[in-house]
């Protein structure tokens, strides 16, 4: 095996390196659900790796700081892996490394808690693969922390025992002391719990363990969806099947539960229950879908557009010709800066130059960038910036936009005797959407769309008739997307006032909250 030395001369997840020695393998924790609960580390991986191979119980959105040309590989299966799947798995994971490939396995919670890290860690030291572990939040303490249940706690609980609930409590043979844990004097925290739960209950009060000893079941802790359910042991399983609560769930045995009556702190958004569908280009999606599962919602990442860059002359980044710049969107600040930087300039390229964006997104990416727009419109559509240029002398105006874009500014510019060069920096093309996605979509409460391409591409995505569920509720950004909606034959049920993220996210609130 070469020295740890050697390993560190090539940064991991270099792309497009020769292969000259085996990756590196990282056996990460996502933790229990919750995306602020994944350790920096996890991140930094996730944002390094050549391939992912991730499980079905990793957080919303952990991959979105994935390299665009990494791998995503999803080897979750429903109800636990096999052997054989595992193998499988195992396999990927060591093939992959062998080509020099930084490899991270993802995986929920903690990846040696019930998480089969174990095993693949022994697979990749039989192989000769160096690798790293990343602890995470596990579900047992993570979930009963959010409904309020310390699972230790000073004179009622100096031990936590974490069992899986997976093995068949009727099967002999198998490895659980069912006697023991009865015997164990500490909270017992059962994974995999709920479709057992009757015949664990039982096992545990056949072994001993007193019937009316306080109980509960936490479903989806730490996420929108979190579930809380009390009952004596005795009892438990009954009043989770009435309340209908399912995996994933954890349960736990012991006093400590009875302190969520005082502790329970964890509060429901005002969009939880509620999935949001967001069609925008994954790149752009991000910040909505976080600032969405913030206020509790679900989102479907179902994006059906993706941008892609357009290489222009260098001689149409000679920008002190202008007397104005107008950028019509985040992704016309990001590429010209990118394009200037690849010619060898930076933000004096507009030095002495009006700048006028159409919306607040716009003005802060621009921000970022060391530039304060000159002219922000009232209204976020062109016609408002073709207003609100009205008092300004414009003699040469360059457009910084998308390929196909409505021509409503080059226009108005136009009509007023300026000169109007377009500066095309990228496309919009279609991005194609799994059938599981497009299904998600369907069915989600609101589906989102943030511009007119949104709406041409989704029913391109979708062949034609997008087929949205009975109750789902159309939300568009503004009238333009509206309208684009309307000749596609959907009726936007909520248009936002403010034609921007914020406003969109503000009218999907204003409409959860007027409605039963
Ligand atoms: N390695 C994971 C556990 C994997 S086993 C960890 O450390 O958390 C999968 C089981 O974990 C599920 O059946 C369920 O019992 C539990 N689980 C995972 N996420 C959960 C969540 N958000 N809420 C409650 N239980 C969860």
């Amino acid at each position: 095996m070469s020295s740890e030395a050697e390993w560190s001369d090539r940064p991991p997840g270099m792309p497009g390196h020769t292969p000259v020695v085996p990756g590196r393998a990282y056996l990460v924790g996502a933790g229990p659900g919750d995306p602020g609960l994944i350790s920096a580390r996890a991140l930094e991986l996730i944002s390094l790796a050549d391939v992912i191979l991730y499980d079905r119980l990793i957080p919303e959105g952990a991959l979105d700081g994935a390299r665009a040309d990494a791998e995503l590989v999803f080897v979750g299966k429903e109800g636990g892996a096999s052997s054989a799947d595992q193998q499988q798995i195992e396999e990927v994971m060591l093939e992959h490394a062998r080509a020099g490939r930084t490899v991270v396995r993802l995986k929920g919670g903690d990846p040696f808690v019930f998480g089969r890290g174990g095993e693949e860690a022994l697979a990749l030291r039989a192989a000769d693969i160096p690798f790293e572990v990343v602890p995470g939040v596990t579900a047992g303490i993570a979930a009963p922390a959010y409904a309020g249940i310390p699972v230790t706690q000073r004179g009622i609980a100096s031990a936590v025992a974490l069992v899986t609930g997976h093995e068949d409590p009727s099967k002999p043979g198998r490895d659980l002391d069912w006697k023991a844990l009865a015997a164990f004097p500490g909270t017992l925290v059962l994974y995999m719990g709920v479709a057992r739960l009757e015949q664990i209950a039982t096992a545990l009060i056949e072994a001993g363990r007193p019937a009316g000893e306080p109980a509960a079941v936490v479903q989806e802790g730490t996420l929108p969806g979190q579930r809380t359910v009390r009952a004596p042991l005795g009892e438990l399983a009954q009043a989770v099947a009435e309340a209908g609560l399912r995996a994933p769930a954890v349960t736990v045995v012991g006093p400590v539960s009875e302190l969520a009556g005082q502790i329970a702190w964890h509060a429901a958004g005002p969009l939880a229950g509620s999935t949001v569908a967001v069609t925008r280009a994954r790149a752009q999606a991000s910040d909505m879908a976080r600032r969405l599962r913030a206020l509790g919602a679900r989102v479907v990442e179902a994006p059906v557009i993706r941008i892609r860059p357009l290489a222009p002359d260098p001689t149409q980044l000679e920008l002190s010709g202008y007397d104005l710049v107008c950028l019509t969107s985040p992704n016309g600040v990001r590429l010209l800066f990118e394009q200037l930087a690849a010619a060898g300039r930076d933000a004096r390229a507009l030095a002495g130059t009006k700048v006028a964006v159409i919306g607040p997104g716009t003005a802060r990416a621009l921000a970022d960038r060391g530039i304060r727009a000159d002219v922000v419109p009232e209204r976020f559509v062109a016609e408002s910036l073709v207003e609100a240029l009205q008092q300004m002398p414009v003699e040469r105006a360059l457009i910084v936009r998308a390929a196909r874009a409505r021509d409503v500014l080059p226009e108005a510019l136009r009509a007023r005797g300026a000169h109007v060069d377009v500066l095309a920096l990228y496309e919009t093309v279609a991005e194609p959407l799994s059938e599981q996605t497009l299904a998600a979509a369907r069915a989600a409460d609101y589906i989102t769309f943030t511009s007119s391409s949104t709406v041409g591409f989704l029913l391109h995505a979708a062949g034609g008739e997008v087929g949205l569920g009975p109750s789902t509720r159309v939300v568009s950004i503004g009238p333009v997307t509206s309208t684009a909606l309307r000749e596609g034959g959907l009726t936007p049920d909520v248009e936002a006032e403010r034609h921007d993220i914020d406003g969109v996210i503000e009218a999907i609130l204003a409409d959860r909250a007027s409605r039963p």
